[in-house]
């Protein structure tokens, strides 16, 4: 439980960070909240020679709402997320998601843009940046690039962040006014992280059909996925319980089902069914 020695120095500056990455010739990592990062420290999972930490950059932080999409810099921390009136107003499912990350101490110290930048699959933001068709902005060699998070997210861990760069923002898009959304979740007993984690967002029309839907799953697959297939199956339908039933039954159709001591892959895709069953229901009917 004790890490290999590394070196640690402040950036205060984005360009600072990526120099002194680059310096590094691979070998350092950032650090902002640490709260992902010193565990696999601690594990020897990975053995930085140098920690680069970014936490003072002010530039990272803030959020703000511009064009229909709320910009959440990457050093806010979950907690501000949960706090924010701006979120609660314009993405209520943000906040409610961010209040359901580990406790008050984690959701004090780690960030949305840590969060992103791991791609932990069960953590919780993941999912609900693809429900909320998230773009990630980071800032490195190539100067300022951006990637929707369907093309961000690409394995455990692994993301299109390239080497040396810092992820400075993620931008949210605001909901339809008539939709309504929610993130539900079933927690690990152990360590509080998602065993599934169901974003839904849905829009009615005045004849009662579902005319806007967007759901995303977290928690049992390697990655987090947009169930389209659930998507599809409701789209342009009424909000009936049958019709809830059978687009519910597609919600494992999407990924592939991880599997590990706590649940095996069966378990996951009944945990998908019957998490987005309750989840449609709870905004639907
Ligand atoms: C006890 C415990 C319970 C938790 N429960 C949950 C939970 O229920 N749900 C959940 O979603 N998460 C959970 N977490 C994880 C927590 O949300 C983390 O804080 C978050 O995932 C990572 O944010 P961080 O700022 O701590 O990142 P760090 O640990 O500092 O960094 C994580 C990784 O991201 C990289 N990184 C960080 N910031 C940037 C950046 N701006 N640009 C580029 N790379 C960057 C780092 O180099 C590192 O590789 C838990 C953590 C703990 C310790």
């Amino acid at each position: 439980m004790i890490p290999s020695s590394f070196d640690y120095i402040q950036a205060t500056t984005v360009e600072e960070a990526i120099q002194l990455l680059q310096e590094t010739n691979g070998e350092g990592k950032l650090i902002a909240g640490g709260h992902s990062l010193i565990p696999l420290m601690k594990f020897r999972l990975t053995s930085p020679s140098k920690l680069i930490d970014i936490a003072q950059i002010a530039e990272l932080r803030g959020i703000k709402l511009e064009n229909q999409r709320l910009i959440v810099g990457a050093l806010t921390t979950h907690r501000d997320l949960c706090k924010s009136s701006l979120v609660q107003e314009q993405i209520p499912v943000l906040a409610e998601t961010a209040r359901q990350i580990g406790d008050l101490q984690v959701r004090s110290r780690g960030t949305v843009g840590g969060n992103i930048a791991h791609a932990d699959p069960a953590a919780d933001l993941p999912g609900v940046a693809l429900a909320l068709d998230c773009t990630v902005t980071w800032h490195g060699e190539e100067g300022t690039e951006q990637a929707q998070a369907e093309d961000f997210f690409l394995g455990p861990l692994i993301t299109a962040l390239p080497e040396n760069s810092v992820l400075t923002s993620v931008s949210f898009a605001v909901p339809p006014k008539h939709a309504k959304s929610v993130y539900l979740k079933f927690p690990h007993p152990a360590s509080g992280y998602a065993v599934i984690g169901v974003c839904v967002l849905v829009g009615k029309n005045e004849q009662g059909a579902i005319d806007f839907i967007r759901v995303a799953i977290n928690g049992v697959s390697d990655m987090a996925y947009r169930a389209v297939s659930v998507e599809n199956a409701l789209l342009g339908e009424q909000a009936t319980e049958a019709n809830v039933l059978k687009a519910a039954a597609q919600a494992a159709r999407d990924a592939e089902m991880g599997e590990d001591l706590f649940a095996s892959a069966e378990y996951r895709q009944q945990l998908c069914r019957v998490y987005t069953k309750r989840a449609l229901s709870q905004v639907l009917l």
